[in-house]
């Protein structure tokens, strides 16, 4: 077999931003991801669906080396993710993430949550790392929240925060896993605002939601998971109108 074309170097992108390639995981002898293939192009907009147990979570910690896979590779910007190392610090510095919880340090305020990987991870100065984080901040709504700690914040915003966060690591794709599942029905619209406004800015992303007015208005693909594997993908307009499959149809007949 001749080698797949890799990347020259940053200058030159070519291939997919984020590929999967025949991963499998298991957990004991539940066989969570099956044989997965998804390539996930620049500045392109994924949506994963699919009923609840059928692996989106575990798909996108696999992405970001938060899960081990037990075969097939995963390559992020034409780079193999290592198993561990430095390589791997490196490499998920490239991958954000959004969780459904906010995850943000409880004892730090708002600004510090920001600012703090930048400067740990990136070895970025305090004052360059504030004005980059002031900047996402506002770009989220949020600015004016940055002295005070989480719990001082609603449930929206403190997402917008972790978004933020997320963004101060100049990653090159943003992974969102249900990231508006936590919270009040009021509060859902302002984040996925702030997430239609990145996709539109050209962020590769890859968004775990059932929300589907999201899905219909930044999504380029969608794809339905179930039972570790990826049943079906279209345009969000495809698939919401006709869904091929029983599976999918019958999961959206529930959610819609
Ligand atoms: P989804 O996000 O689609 O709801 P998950 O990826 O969270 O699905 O989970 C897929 C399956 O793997 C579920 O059956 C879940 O119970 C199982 N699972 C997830 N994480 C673990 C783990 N750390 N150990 C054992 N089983 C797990
Ligand atoms: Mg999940």
């Amino acid at each position: 077999m001749t080698p797949e074309p890799q990347p020259t170097g940053p200058s030159t992108p070519a291939g997919p931003l984020v590929r999967l390639k025949n991963v499998n995981k298991h957990f004991g002898e539940l066989h969570v991801l099956r044989d997965i293939n998804l390539e996930v192009s620049r500045g392109e907009v994924v949506v994963v669906i699919g009923p609840s147990g059928s692996g989106k979570s575990t798909l996108c910690r696999a992405i970001n080396r938060l899960e081990t896979i037990d075969d097939g590779e995963i390559t992020i910007d034409g780079k193999v993710l290592p198993a561990e190392g430095q390589g791997l610090a490196k490499l998920r510095a490239d991958v954000g993430m959004v969780f459904q919880s906010f995850n943000l340090f409880a004892h730090k305020s708002i600004l510090e949550n920001v600012t703090l990987g930048p400067m740990k991870v990136k070895g970025m100065k305090g004052a360059a790392a504030k004005e980059l984080a002031m900047s996402l901040l506002s770009r989220v709504g949020v600015e004016n929240q940055a002295q005070k700690l989480p719990a001082q914040l609603s449930g929206g915003q403190q997402q917008r925060v972790a978004i933020a966060r997320a963004l101060a690591m100049q990653p090159k794709v943003m992974l969102f896993d249900e990231p508006t599942s936590a919270l009040d029905p009021e509060m859902i619209t302002e984040v996925l605002d702030a997430m239609v406004l990145l996709a539109k800015e050209g962020m590769t992303m890859i968004v775990v939601t059932h929300e589907m007015g999201f899905a219909r208005k930044a999504a380029d693909r969608v794809i339905f998971m179930a039972d570790g594997e990826i049943m079906e993908q279209a345009t969000p307009e495809e698939f919401f109108t006709n869904p091929q499959t029983d599976r999918a149809k019958d999961f959206l007949g529930k959610i819609l």
